[in-house]
């Protein structure tokens, strides 16, 4: 009797999608001319469907036109004169317009009567990274993109996982990046155990990790799986046979009927791992569970977001926070904080949508506003005040526009706003862009004449050795490490270190989350630059702001 061959063969065409998404499939019948592409070049090359006929115009029209007539002499080679085996190099248009340079291997195969009639190969995309991060040697966060993008959008049966390290960069300053590192990869052999015969690992960026786990179906057993995490990597990573005093949080979302997008699941267990962080001490929160289950709710309220943008920012408004001169307790400034207001949602901080909206595109104009309505509050401001200073916030996805540096310099000339006065806060995330990359951005703006600052300095992965090599005037060092440090004595010792290396430096300090009088002056011995926190005053409207301001000139 011979094998039972079935299910080896239909499904063969999948492999190469799943396994490695830079290599692509064909098999064309030269008597038929129908053609067999992999799914994934059929995403990637935008091609009609997994099955074409007469596929050669179409393949053709997206060639380089330079690498056409190279590309045709080989094809005319193997079809024509007969070739059996041909390697060759040519650009090709992609989904997104962009030239990739690929490798094609292809041959052609003959039937029992000898005669050709198959022919087919494999095509190498260089435009794909392998994307395995060099530290943990696990996938990194375009695969888990590229992946999770495949399950949402086959409605595949599956739970996905996002897990952080809480205070990962505390590792980092105290002890040093490789110190940091060593800890990642103690930390990813662990969760490597937990996803072995489950699911895919991957390496997000900072200390953070995404496991997609297939046909995974009760919330218990995702919850379950977590607890288990959490205990080992809470409890058994040690470097040089001391333990590791970590701690981690955790979200979780299950697809098993999910309808949105792969961008919504993202920022939503975003969402969701923030609540674990900030509200749960680390407990798995899960996705829908938040906005009191109605997890309709909160991707309407993503949708509606977006849509009030795409109408000119409608319901948007800035709120500014005082920054409070730390020897003469005066305002000197003020930071832009963005909000959003609709029914039936009320007033939305940005804790509930930036994080996820700062990688949508259309962010940008978002972004355009709230520096061109800062600008003209403050300057306003300016007439009374003039060394008034003022604060926005800049995303990473900001930083990446190639028009950016162009639209900040003429805002900031039409504002007719004295650039020495107008600080950038770059974001964690603006770190872990390219690093020359980031660089030179910075490098561009300071040569222009305006400032930069380090936002929530001492969080994600954020040192002191990147104070020497950037172009940066101010340090804003996170209110993790302040709301508690009239107790914690790590945190003491820490910003005590912080401030005055950046003293060292020539910067600028602003410790924010000062929220109560006994902070105020258990920092005042540091001599940082300038206080912010709830103490002084919330975020308020530039109508609050100026009445704020005035009071405080009367007092004087
Ligand atoms: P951030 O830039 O670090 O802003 C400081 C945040 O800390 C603000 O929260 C502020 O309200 C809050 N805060 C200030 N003092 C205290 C305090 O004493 N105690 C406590 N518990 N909180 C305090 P908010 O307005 O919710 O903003 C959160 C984050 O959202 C910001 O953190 C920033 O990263 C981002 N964000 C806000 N506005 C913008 C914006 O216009 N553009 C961009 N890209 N991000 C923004
Ligand atoms: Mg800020
Ligand atoms: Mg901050």
């Amino acid at each position: 009797m011979g094998l039972d061959k079935s299910g080896l063969q239909e499904r063969i065409f999948e492999v190469p999608s799943l396994t490695n998404e830079r290599l692509y499939l064909f098999l064309w019948n030269m008597e038929t001319n129908v053609s067999r592409w992999s799914q994934n070049a059929v995403e990637d090359f935008e091609l009609p469907g997994e099955y074409i006929y007469d596929v050669a115009p179409i393949w053709m029209e997206r060639i380089y036109p330079a690498d056409l007539p190279a590309f045709k002499k080989v094809h005319e080679a193997i079809w024509e004169k007969g070739d059996k085996k041909q390697e060759f190099e040519y650009r090709i248009k992609n989904k997104d317009g962009k030239y990739v340079l690929c490798t094609s291997k292809v041959l052609v195969l003959c039937g029992e009567g000898g005669e050709p009639n198959l022919f087919t190969g494999t095509i190498i995309n260089h435009d794909i990274q392998d994307n395995i991060d060099p530290i943990t040697n696990l996938h990194g966060s375009s695969s888990f993109h590229m992946n999770l993008k495949r399950v949402v959008e086959k409605g595949s049966r599956a739970a996905v996982m996002k897990i952080a390290v809480n205070m990962f960069n505390q590792f980092n300053v105290l002890y040093g990046h490789e110190y940091g590192n060593e800890v990642l990869r103690e930390l990813s052999d662990i969760l490597r155990m937990f996803a072995l015969n489950k699911g895919h690992l991957y390496r997000l960026d900072g200390a953070k990790f995404a496991l997609i786990f297939p046909d995974m179906e009760e919330e218990e057993e995702v919850r379950a799986l977590y607890n288990k995490i959490k205990y080992a990597a809470e409890h058994t990573v040690t470097i040089n046979h001391v333990a590791v005093p970590l701690t981690v949080s955790g979200s979780g979302m299950m697809l098993d009927e999910y309808k949105g997008t792969d961008i919504a699941v993202k920022s939503g267990l975003s969402y969701a791992l923030g609540i674990s962080k900030h509200e749960r001490r680390g407990e798995l929160v899960f996705y829908k569970e938040e906005g009191s289950g109605k997890d309709t709710t909160q991707l309407q309220m993503l949708g509606d977001i977006h849509r009030s943008i795409s109408k000119g920012c409608e319901g948007f408004y800035l709120c500014y926070q005082p920054l409070v001169d730390v020897k003469t307790e005066k305002i000197v400034g003020a930071e832009a904080l963005v909000r959003w207001k609709k029914e039936p949602y009320g007033d939305v901080a940005p804790g509930r949508f930036i994080s996820w909206l700062e990688t949508d595109p259309a962010f940008y104009e978002l972004g355009k506003w709230i520096i061109k309505t800062a600008l003209a509050d403050i300057r306003e401001v300016k007439k009374e005040f003039p060394d008034f200073i003022l604060n926005v916030n800049i995303a990473a996805s900001q930083l990446e526009r190639k028009e950016f540096r162009g639209d900040v310099i003429r805002m900031v000339k039409e504002a007719e706003f004295p650039p020495e006065d107008f600080f950038m806060e770059l974001t964690e995330r603006c770190r872990n862009l390219d690093y020359d990359f980031l660089r030179e951005e910075m490098k561009f703006f300071h040569e222009n004449g305006l400032k930069l600052s380090l936002d929530d300095f001492g969080t994600g992965s954020s040192s002191l050795a990147l104070l020497r090599e950037l172009p940066i005037d101010e340090l804003k060092i996170d209110m993790s490490f302040i709301r508690d440090i009239e107790t914690n004595t790590i945190n003491q010792s820490l910003v005590k270190n912080i401030v005055q290396t950046a003293k060292e430096m020539g910067l600028k300090t602003c410790l924010e989350g000062v929220e109560s009088q006994g902070i105020s002056r258990y920092l005042k011995h540091h001599n940082a630059t300038y206080y912010q926190g709830y103490y002084y005053s919330r975020p308020v409207q530039i109508e609050n702001f100026r009445d704020m301001l005035a009071d405080g000139q009367e007092g004087e």
